[in-house]
C-alpha cells in the first residue's frame, strides 16, 4: 500500500509584499502550506503581517512576488468571490437591516440557491453555533458573543474548503473568549474544513491549533506544533513571544569533555555545551525554582533578594534580584505568601526546560 499524499488546501510559495510608500516589506518571502481539515494558526505581534497574509489569500491584496496556490491551482489572478474561502472578521460585519437568518442565508442567496434549501442550510449552520433560537433577531438585538456566532454561521453555511479567521475573539471578554475557543475547535472538527486562524494571543494559538506559524516582521520565525513551539522555540524571538521567559546571558567555560554554563559566575549543574563561549539562555518562569535561604546556600544555586511578588490567582510571580540579573519565577499561590519583598532567597533552574541560543 502506498502512503497517501498529504493534500494541501492552500500553499504560499515565496510570497512577498510591500505596501505603496512603506519602508519595509509587510511580507518577506513567506512559504507554508495548510493541510486539508487542519486547524492552522498564524501567531505574531501587531504589525507582523498576519492580516496581510489573510487578505492576500482571500484575494483582497496581491503579492509582489510569489504564488498563492489553492486546490492545486495558482490563484494570484483569481478575484476574491471566485476563491473557495470565507473570512470571519473581528468586527462581525453583519448586515444591520437583515435578521440573523437572512444574514446567514445571504451567501446562498448570492449563489442563487432555492429558498427551501437556503433556510435548511442556514438553520443547520445556526444550530452548529448554538444560535438557532435567535433566527429572527436583528444584529443590534444580540450581544457581542452572539453576533460573532452569527457571523461564524454565515461564513460556514456555504461549506468553503478553507475558513479564514482574523482575530475573531479580540472584542469578547475573557470568559466568552475561552468558551468560543471550545466552540471553534468543536466546530472545526465537526465540519472538517481547514481553519486559518490569525491571532496575537499565544494562548489562543497554542490551545486550538494543530500547527502554528509564528511571524516576526513579515518573516516566518517558526512553523511547528504548539508543543514544539512552546517547549522548543527555535530562536530568541519565539521564546520571548510565546510563553513567559527570562532571557539571561550565560558563559560556557571549558570543562572536562565540553563546557559548563555559568550564570552570574555560578556554574549551573547540568548546563553543558559542546564548546566554550558566550550565549543566551531562555528560562521559562516555571523553570525557575526559588527557595528560602534558611541557613546554608545549596551549591549551584544563585543567591538573590526578592524584589516584588505578583499574585496571579493560581500562582505568584516572584521577581528576584541576583547580582546584576533579575529572574522571575512562578510559585504556587497559597493563602499566606511564602515570599516577601526584601527576603533573601536562592534560585536554581530546571535545566531540561531551558533553551540556549548562541550568537
Ligand atoms: P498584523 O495583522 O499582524 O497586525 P498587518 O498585516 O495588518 O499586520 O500589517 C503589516 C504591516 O503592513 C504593518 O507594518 C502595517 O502598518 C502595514 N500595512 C498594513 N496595511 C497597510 C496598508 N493598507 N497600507 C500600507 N501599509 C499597510
Ligand atoms: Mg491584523
Amino acid at each position: 500500500m502506498g502512503t497517501p499524499q498529504t493534500s494541501h488546501v492552500l500553499s504560499l510559495e515565496g510570497v512577498s509584499k510591500t505596501y505603496d510608500g512603506a519602508q519595509k516589506p509587510a511580507l518577506d518571502n513567506v512559504s507554508f502550506a495548510v493541510r486539508a481539515g487542519e486547524f492552522f494558526s498564524i501567531l505574531g505581534p501587531s504589525g507582523s503581517g498576519k492580516t496581510t497574509i489573510l487578505r492576500t489569500v482571500a484575494g483582497f491584496e496581491h503579492p509582489d512576488e510569489g504564488k498563492i496556490v489553492m486546490g492545486g491551482k495558482t490563484v494570484n489572478g483569481v478575484p476574491p468571490f471566485k476563491r473557495d474561502v470565507r473570512t470571519v472578521f473581528q468586527s462581525y460585519a453583519l448586515f444591520p437591516h437583515l435578521t440573523v437568518r437572512e444574514n446567514v442565508e445571504y451567501p446562498l442567496r448570492m449563489r442563487g440557491e432555492a429558498k427551501a434549501i437556503r433556510s435548511g442550510k442556514a438553520l443547520e449552520a445556526l444550530e452548529l453555533v448554538e444560535m438557532s433560537t435567535f433566527c429572527e433577531r436583528l444584529p443590534h438585538q444580540l450581544s457581542g458573543g452572539q453576533r460573532q456566532r452569527a457571523a461564524l454561521a454565515r461564513s460556514i453555511v456555504s461549506r468553503p474548503t478553507l475558513l479564514l479567521l482574523d482575530e475573531p475573539l479580540a472584542a469578547l471578554d475573557l470568559r466568552l473568549r475561552q468558551q468560543m475557543q471550545h466552540t471553534l475547535v468543536a466546530l472545526q472538527r465537526e465540519l472538517g474544513i481547514a481553519f486559518m486562524y490569525v491571532t496575537h494571543d499565544q494562548g489562543e494559538a497554542l490551545s486550538m491549533s494543530d500547527r502554528v506559524v509564528v511571524l516576526d516582521e513579515g518573516k516566518i520565525a517558526q512553523l511547528s506544533t504548539p508543543r514544539e513551539i512552546y517547549f522548543a522555540p527555535s530562536n530568541e524571538f519565539v521564546s520571548r513571544f510565546v510563553g513567559r521567559s527570562n532571557l539571561v546571558p550565560v558563559k560556557f567555560e571549558t570543562a572536562e569533555g565540553g563546557a559548563i554554563g555559568k550564570i552570574e559566575g555560578t556554574g549551573v549543574p547540568g548546563l553543558l555545551a559542546p564548546r566554550a563561549g558566550p550565549a543566551r539562555m531562555a528560562i521559562r518562569y516555571e523553570a525557575v525554582q526559588i527557595s528560602t535561604l534558611d541557613g546554608s546556600q545549596h551549591p549551584g544555586t544563585l543567591r538573590g533578594v526578592v524584589e516584588d511578588v505578583l499574585f496571579m490567582g493560581t500562582n505568584c510571580e516572584v521577581n528576584v534580584r541576583c547580582g546584576a540579573l533579575n529572574l522571575i519565577g512562578t510559585v504556587p499561590a497559597v493563602r499566606e505568601s511564602t515570599f516577601l519583598v526584601g527576603q533573601p532567597v536562592q534560585v536554581s533552574f530546571d535545566v531540561q526546560n531551558t533553551q540556549v541560543f548562541y550568537d
